[in-house]
């Protein structure tokens, strides 16, 4: 990052060095047909009470992504200091501009906020957003929960992750979250294009960091919600950040890897989408996953598309259209362990 960056133009309505619960806002000025001196204000809360971690929790990275945000909610609303060693610092809606149009990017200005890290204080308000995370508070956490599911266009099973970093120890400690969180999968995961992430601008500064995936469909269910509570209170106290038992659940942690890109099937075709296969079952190389019907004309037989590798169905296209590119199907493999193997 260069030192000729300005100061961010947010500014938080909070203390971060106080004490106690806390309620307020990140204010980022803008100037827009409805607002000509407004500001876009992204709710925060800070909970803290005397030494400890800190913790930095976030949801709404993507404004289509209702489990984190949800859970994030409740907690802010009803995290006592009294319980917490340290400070958790929560903001449920990173990107707020898209969670107030319930959309995965921006009605400011269309930006992916998880597209836009480290980010920029002279670029857009994604970009502004996404720099004042990079440089004011992932600064000051220990460790980072970024909430994330399938938002509108995927439906994924609920897992917690972590990415292989070339700083061991911090592998290991990302990876050990991932299996407290305690969610039905622990991932180790391959990302498309890792650069602009949120998560490498936090691994970049050498944070612990847990990333998930819990649901999606652009709504939530009970069964999603448990597990992301479930997972942000055993998240806080594997970190030392609350007391307490882990909740783990009954059914064995099934691991999985993704080891490159094969393991995403993407459409090449536009049509009608027919998924063969549901979420959380096994395939083997060859077998079909899904077909595409031309939904022009009768008469033409379907695309099929198949899986390229052996492994757990973990992600799924939720919408029946598809177009070109869309990823219809996520194939990650079944591991022993997500441990590194020592001799590699
Ligand atoms: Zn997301």
């Amino acid at each position: 990052m260069s030192a000729a960056l300005r100061p961010s133009p947010i500014s938080a309505t909070v203390d971060f060095d106080a004490q106690g619960v806390q309620h307020g806002f990140l204010k980022l000025p803008i100037s827009i047909d409805t607002s000509a001196w407004g500001a876009v204000m992204i709710p925060i809360t800070v909970v803290a009470n005397g030494e400890g971690p800190t913790a930095l929790l976030t949801g709404g990275n993507h404004g289509d992504e209702y489990e984190g945000i949800t859970s994030l909610m409740k907690l802010a609303s009803t995290l006592e200091a009294k319980d917490v060693r340290g400070r958790v610092i929560i903001v449920p809606m990173m990107n707020t501009p898209a969670a107030e149009a319930g959309k995965r990017t921006s009605s400011l200005d269309g930006g992916n906020l998880n597209r836009s890290f480290p980010g920029d204080p002279d670029g857009g308000p994604t970009s502004q957003i996404a720099d004042y995370f990079s440089r004011v508070l992932v600064p000051m956490c220990d460790v980072a929960l970024d909430l994330h599911s399938g938002g509108r266009t995927l439906d994924i099973v609920p897992f917690a992750a972590a990415h292989r970093l070339d700083d061991l120890d911090q592998e290991g400690a990302s990876l050990a979250g991932a299996v407290a969180f305690g969610a039905p999968y622990a991932m180790m995961m391959f990302e498309l294009d890792a650069t602009k992430l949120y998560d490498t601008a936090v691994e970049s500064q050498g944070k612990t960091f847990v990333t998930t995936e819990l649901g999606g469909g652009g709504t939530s269910t009970p069964q999603s919600l448990a597990i992301t509570d479930r997972g942000v209170r055993n998240f806080l106290i594997h970190y030392g950040l609350i007391e307490g038992e882990l909740e783990l659940p009954d059914q064995p942690l099934i691991n999985v890897d993704m080891p490159d890109a094969s393991c995403y099937v993407q459409s090449e075709h536009t049509g009608l989408l027919e998924l063969t296969v549901s979420l959380g079952e096994m395939v083997e190389v060859g077998d079909v996953l899904a077909r595409v019907y031309d939904m022009t004309r009768t008469g033409v037989p379907p695309v099929e598309y198949r899986a390229e590798r052996d492994g757990v169905v973990i992600a799924r296209r939720f919408p029946a259209k598809v177009g070109m590119g869309d990823t219809i199907a996520v194939v990650a493999e079944v591991v022993e362990s997500l441990e590194r193997d020592p001799a590699r």
